[in-house]
Parts: C-alpha cells; structure tokens; sequence
C-alpha cells in the first residue's frame, strides 16, 4: 500500500481530471459506493473459483455481524447499488463512472499493490454491441490524452447462455490428458472453472493452453453477430485493435464482448494490462435486480501512471507577502487573506524569519511577485511589490494592491 506524497500528487490529479472530462463528455455521472461490502456479494458476483475470492480478499469479522470484505473491484458494489435502489425502474440506460482505492492480498510487484486505484464506468441497459464499442473507444481516447504510446487492445468474445458450458466441457477434455503437467492451481480449477487455466500465468499451463480449442468456435448465430458488429463498430471509430481467442480474464461474470488494454512501454514490465472490461449480462440478475444487460471496464491508475507521458511542474505560487517587521504579521494575514479572496495563490512565512530569508522561501515557492509590509511603508499606507521575474520594484497604494498583482499575474499567465 502506498503513500501519494504531495510532489507527485500533479500526475495524479491529471489522469483523475482526464478521466472525469472524458467519462463525462460520454455521458457517464459519477457513483461513489462504500469501500467495504458484505463478503457474500463479491463470492456471488466475482465467483468462487477466481483468484481475487480464493487468495486476494481483505475479509473480517465485523463484530458479530456479519463477515464484510474491502472492495477488490468497483462492479459489484455497483450492482448493488443499482439493485437496492431500483435505478432501472426510473431510466431505461445508467451510465455510471467511478474512481478509488481497491483491496487485493497480492504479492506486491511493480504494478501490483494491495491497496491500489481504479477508475471504471458501468453502463447498464444497453445490450451493445455498439456501447460496448463506444467503451472500448473511450478508454483509448482517455490513455492517448495522458499521453500513453505504445498500446494494443485485445478483444474476445465469451458467447452467451450455454456457449461458455459448452467450452467448458470442450476445455475439460482437452486438459484433462495434461492433468499431471498443469501446475496445481489449474488441477483444482480443471474441476472448478476450467476457463481460468487459460488466464494463469505459469509458463508450462501457458503453453498447454496456446493449443486449446478457441472459445470463438463455440459462439451461437447471434453471439457471432454481436462480436462481429463490435468489430465493424471499432474499425469505423478507428480503434485499432486484436481478436484474441484465449483472453477469458479473472472474473465470473462476464459474457460476450471482453476486452483489455495493454501496454507496451514504460516501467510496465510483466503488469502490462492498464485495463480490463467486459460486458455482464447476468449480474444484476443474478444479485437480484431485473434482467438489466450491462458492461464495465476498469482501469488501474498505478499502471497508468507507469507509462503516461507529459511532464508535471512542481505547483508554484503567484504571491508572497513577506514582513520587515515582525509586528507587521497580523496586517500580513489581512492582505493574505484579500488576495486569497481574489482568486489569487498566496502565502506567506509568518514564523518571524529575517526578511532574507522570507524572500528567499517566496522564490523558492515560484512567487511572480512579493510584498513587502514594512513600518515606514504602512505608516504611508503603501507596500512594496517586487517583480522577481522583472527584477523591479515599487510602492503601491495598499487599496490599490490586490488588483495590481492580479492584473500582473493575469499578464504572465
Ligand atoms: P492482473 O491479471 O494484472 O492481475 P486483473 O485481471 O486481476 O489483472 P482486473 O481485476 O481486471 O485485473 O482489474 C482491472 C485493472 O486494475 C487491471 O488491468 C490493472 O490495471 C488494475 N489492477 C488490478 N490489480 C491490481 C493491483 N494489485 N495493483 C495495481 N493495479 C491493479
Ligand atoms: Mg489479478
């Protein structure tokens, strides 16, 4: 789990404010659900046979009442929301954004924390293929405005109703002579949920599962239809991107369009996956709800962060009110206070340091300008500005002062 300390907060607050622009400009209004749920929920909603239920859970007591788990994921916390107050009642499609912290008990690696953020949207009601389309598209318009290359999306259809049973049993016979070779997570999963074999990440399971039956041969007529409109949807929004038969990802609920990002350079190393979504088209009934066709995706900003470009300036200051005088300390709130009031970024040390070494601080701050309280000055009813890029300095009218700095910072601005 990480600190975010304040001099790297900028990159932070950029990928936040991108994905708060974009997700809106689509149409999507932020959700914000508690971080912790009813461990049941994410059983039921993520699946029992997944990695994230069966190793990566925050769960605890809560005295008595109950068991409730940290979030790993947003989805489902989603869901329920959406369920407990009957949201498809009231409108027909909900688009649905959200952003926070994540809990997963993961062995901590560059890009795999244990407490780490994601950005996602749900939108439920719409059936696609065409928002599954427009999702897709969004989340590469978002990662090329922070500057992210080198990146490829992966897209894969799970089919619907009896396709994924019928891979099932197609995956099972055809691991089932390698049984002894499979590592022995993938044993257990041959009888659990034998589609996760294709998503683990030991190397002899991985090679096993390069020859395994395409989950795309087992598509229905319409299954086929709906994975080939989200294609042509793609190539007209110009999204390039790769059919990739073995993409299943880590979680039960998915069914038909799946789809990830991936990046290619940067610090990303083996977590190249900056995101992953899917359509869920069972969820909300399965927790309860109507029969509400949805799909979501989920980024992770840690892996964003990893190979976004741009550089972010330290934040400077556009004013510093300094003192000649110590006694002078309240008259410098008061101005502090009626440039703060003006839209202004101001500060000052009113610790009772030389004046040398305020105006040494103010610079260090990236203050355009400073003030200078001093007694005679006051006595005049005037202050010093200094113009530290200009090298100049003046006395200005104390009513006239907050409006000179303004209008000066405007100019350099
Ligand atoms: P992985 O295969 O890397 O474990 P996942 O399939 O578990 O990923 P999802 O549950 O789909 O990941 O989460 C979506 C995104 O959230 C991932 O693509 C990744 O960017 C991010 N993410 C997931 N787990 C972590 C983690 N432990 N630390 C940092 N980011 C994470
Ligand atoms: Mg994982």
């Amino acid at each position: 789990m990480n600190d975010v300390l304040p001099e790297a907060i900028a990159r932070w607050h950029r990928v936040e404010r991108a994905f708060r622009e974009i997700s809106t400009r689509y149409g999507y209004t932020e959700v914000r659900t508690p971080i912790v749920e009813p461990t049941q929920l994410f059983v039921r909603s993520i699946g029992e046979a997944t990695d994230i239920v069966e190793k990566e859970m925050y769960t605890f007591e809560d005295r008595g009442e109950g068991m409730l788990t940290l979030r790993p994921e947003g989805t489902a916390g989603a869901v329920r929301a959406f369920v407990e107050h009957a949201v498809s009642g009231r409108e027909p499609i909900s688009k649905w954004s959200y952003l926070g912290p994540m809990f997963r008990r993961e062995r901590p690696q560059r890009g795999r924390y244990r407490q780490f953020w994601q950005a996602g949207l749900e939108c439920f009601g719409d059936p696609g293929p065409h928002v599954d389309a427009e999702m897709i598209e969004l989340v590469v318009t978002l990662l090329a405005s922070l500057g992210v290359q080198d990146l490829e999306v992966l897209v894969n259809s799970l089919g619907s109703g009896d396709t994924r049973a019928r891979y099932r049993d197609a995956l099972t016979k055809y691991f089932e002579p390698n049984r002894d070779r499979l590592s022995p997570e993938s044993q257990r999963r041959l009888v659990a949920n034998p589609l996760r074999i294709l998503d683990s990440k030991s190397p002899v399971d991985r090679e096993l599962s390069a020859g395994a039956p395409s989950l795309l041969e087992f598509l229905d007529d319409a299954d086929r239809e709906h994975f080939d409109e989200l294609q042509r949807a793609l190539t007209a929004l110009d999204v390039k991107f790769r059919v990739e038969p073995t993409l299943v990802r880590g979680l039960d609920y998915y069914s038909r369009t799946l789809f990830e990002v991936q990046g290619r350079g940067g610090e990303l190393g083996a977590q190249n996956t900056i995101c992953g979504g899917g359509r869920y088209d069972g969820l909300v009934k399965e927790l309860g709800g109507p029969d509400v066709p949805s799909i979501g995706f989920a980024a992770g900003i840690e892996r964003i962060l990893l190979v976004m470009g741009g550089e972010d300036r330290a934040p400077t200051i556009d004013v510093a009110v300094a003192v000649a005088d110590a006694a002078l300390r309240v008259d410098a709130s008061v101005l502090l206070r009626d440039l703060r009031a003006a839209g202004l970024v101001a500060d000052g040390d009113l610790r009772g340091q030389s004046l040398k070494s305020q105006l040494r601080r103010a610079d260090k701050l990236g203050a355009k300008v400073v003030l200078v309280l001093g007694p005679a000055e006051t006595e005049r009813g005037v202050v010093q500005l200094k113009d530290l890029a200009a090298h100049s300095s003046s006395e200005v009218p104390r009513a006239e002062v907050v409006a000179r700095v303004r209008d000066r910072v405007r100019e350099s601005a």
